[in-house]
């Protein structure tokens, strides 16, 4: 990449980004500037995560989703965490995503564009910038790229090694998602073994019967010699994150080798949230001047005006692939919202990719003060979503969940039901409720039926 230069906020940057000094939201106050410069001199040198050349595939195949020849699966946790980086949490994070994966693909006949909300998921937007419990007063949990759960002092200062361990951590995760999903374990032949170590359910008993008939198919293409395609042995698998620290965002811009673009090698596909989406600030300033795939999240009060600007500034060239909006509007208010939005896409020849987050609308606090959601809301979005598309003549491009493979108590409902008195009993996210395996899969075999039709 070169020399790196230092912009007005004394921020190393790549010499050929020019960062404007603009307005912007939910960026760490960190402690130490000096600390800061050095840990952001070390990212900015350190290798790229993804390469160039991956964020183009990845492009081309959310165009083929903008255009109702593929479908988007994006998933996982709200925000991971360090110590969450393990083994046996990314083999079922894994697992979890390539067991919906096959129930959408079977159900829908097209390609899934597999995408984790992982590998760098470790900040978080925040209502507020402290928070208080029993008198005290300390800054608000940003996520582990910032600062730290625990409440106390140290751990919730804003530390800037924090970016360093985040890129290890990160490192880490894509390391073992490119082994699983390239060194044999997403062979389609293992099908049956992507639904071991997870409790039984109803679910899970569906994908076992599905899981034979995949089976009994591939000794059918074994027996005809024609097995061997790769495409079968392996998959292709994306990183995603939110692009919500800046510092470091900016620290991984690196210049592609082949034609001079610069790109956000932090992950294939960022985005930008809902809080931080405003036209004029650094965020959307940021992701417009990265060559990656990028996505806009889109809260019921994006006005037609929003979106069309958000059009024109990201995607001037109405190129397909490249803008992806993903809608988080509540089960209750899509089918009022969304229909106009479309509407003014199609109008304008946006080839947009339209993403469905049925997640972060419908997020309420139970009588026992969990943050939680209820499945049959989740899949009522999903549903809406559909119904939006198909009204309006346009193409329901995706989901995207916050999910694991874990067996908790986040969100309830679902075939073997959470009752708002469960949730007390697995609750583990420090942010937002997850879909559990059951409810994951549950939530696949849904949307594929709504594909079907
Ligand atoms: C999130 O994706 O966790 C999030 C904060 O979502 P949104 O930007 O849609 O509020
Ligand atoms: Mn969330």
């Amino acid at each position: 990449m070169g020399r790196v230069t230092t912009d007005v906020t004394g921020v190393p940057v790549p010499h050929h980004m020019d960062w404007p000094d603009l307005p912007v939201k939910q960026q760490p106050s960190w402690d130490d500037p000096t600390e800061l410069a050095e840990v952001l001199a070390t990212i900015a040198h350190y290798p790229p995560l993804v390469f160039a050349g991956e964020a183009d595939i990845l492009r081309e195949r959310l165009a083929a989703a903008s255009q109702g020849q593929a479908f988007v699966l994006q998933g996982g946790d709200c925000a991971e965490t360090l110590s969450g980086v393990t083994g046996p949490n990314i083999r079922d994070r894994i697992k979890t995503i390539l067991q919906m994966a096959v129930v959408l693909t079977y159900g829908a006949g097209m390609p899934i564009v597999k995408i984790g909300r992982m590998a760098g998921q470790f900040a978080k937007p925040r209502s507020a910038d402290v928070e208080t419990r029993d008198g005290v007063t300390l800054p608000a949990y940003r996520g582990d790229m910032v600062n730290g759960f625990e409440f106390t002092p140290e751990s919730r200062r804003h530390d800037p090694k924090r970016l360093l361990r985040a890129y290890h951590a990160s490192t880490a995760t894509l390391n073992l998602v490119r082994g699983f999903t390239t060194g044999g374990f997403a062979d389609l032949r293992s099908v049956h073994m992507w639904n071991k170590g997870f409790l039984s359910g109803p679910a899970q008993a569906r994908y076992e019967q599905m899981a034979r008939e995949i089976d009994r198919a591939m000794r059918f293409l074994d027996a005809s010699g024609v097995a061997e395609a790769e495409e079968l042995r392996r998959v292709e698998f994306y990183a995603a994150h939110e692009a919500l620290v800046l510092d470091y965002e900016r620290a991984m811009v690196r210049r592609d080798s082949r034609t001079g673009r610069p790109y956000d090698t932090s992950a294939h596909f960022l985005w930008v949230g809902e809080r931080t989406r405003d036209l004029d600030g650094a965020h959307i300033d940021f992701i417009s001047r990265v060559h990656n795939p990028v996505g806009v999240k889109l809260g019921p009060t994006a006005t037609r005006d929003d979106v069309l600007a958000l059009l024109d500034k990201l995607d001037p060239e109405r190129e397909p692939g490249r803008l992806t909006f993903i809608t988080r509007m509540g089960a209750e208010r899509i089918g009022d919202v969304l229909p106009a939005l479309l509407e003014s896409v199609r109008d304008e020849a946006g080839s947009v990719t339209w993403v469905c987050d049925p997640m972060h609308g419908n997020t309420f606090t139970s009588p026992g003060g969990y943050k939680t959601r209820r499945f049959d809301d989740v899949v009522a979005e999903v549903r809406g979503f559909f119904a939006a598309h198909q009204q309006v003549g346009t193409w329901a491009g995706g989901i995207h969940v916050e999910l694991t493979g874990n067996d908790v108590t986040e969100c309830v409902g679902g075939v073997s039901p959470i009752d708002l008195d469960d949730l007390g009993l697995r609750y583990e996210t420090l942010c937002d409720p997850r879909l559990n395996h059951q409810q994951s899969l549950e939530m696949a075999f849904q949307v594929a039926e709504m594909l079907e039709q």
